[in-house]
């Protein structure tokens, strides 16, 4: 795939953002095992964030989008990886309702959330 074709990039990135964003909702707001989505979650949002750099590469943006687009994705990734907290008592997603502090209470069961993760 050559760069520079974000009409031909642009509906395969879309396609893959939807499914993406579909399975991890299903899979982070249907399952219940805390530990293994704890796990799954940071390899998750690092690779989404890689992805995304792929295709607004892949869309041929030019050199200087990449200034802008690598520090943003990071800082998402780093809110993602704080806001998004997970149950032991409920198995629960638990996602702070303020980026810059981490939940302290489950919001399902009320269970006090370990800042583990
Ligand atoms: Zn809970």
């Amino acid at each position: 795939m050559e760069p520079g074709n974000a009409g031909q990039v642009f509906p395969i990135f879309f396609a893959v953002w939807m499914l993406l964003g579909l399975f991890s909702a299903a899979f982070f707001f249907l399952s219940k095992n805390a530990a293994l989505k704890r796990q799954v979650w940071p390899p998750f949002v690092v690779l989404v964030g890689i992805l995304f750099l792929g295709f607004v590469w892949a869309m041929g943006f030019p050199l200087q989008t990449m200034y802008v687009a690598v520090p943003a994705v990071a800082l998402i990734t780093a809110l993602n990886l704080r806001t998004m907290q997970f149950c032991d008592a409920c198995g629960a997603t638990v996602l702070s309702q303020n980026p810059f502090t981490k939940p302290a209470y489950c919001s399902k069961c009320g269970a006090k959330l370990n800042d583990s993760a």
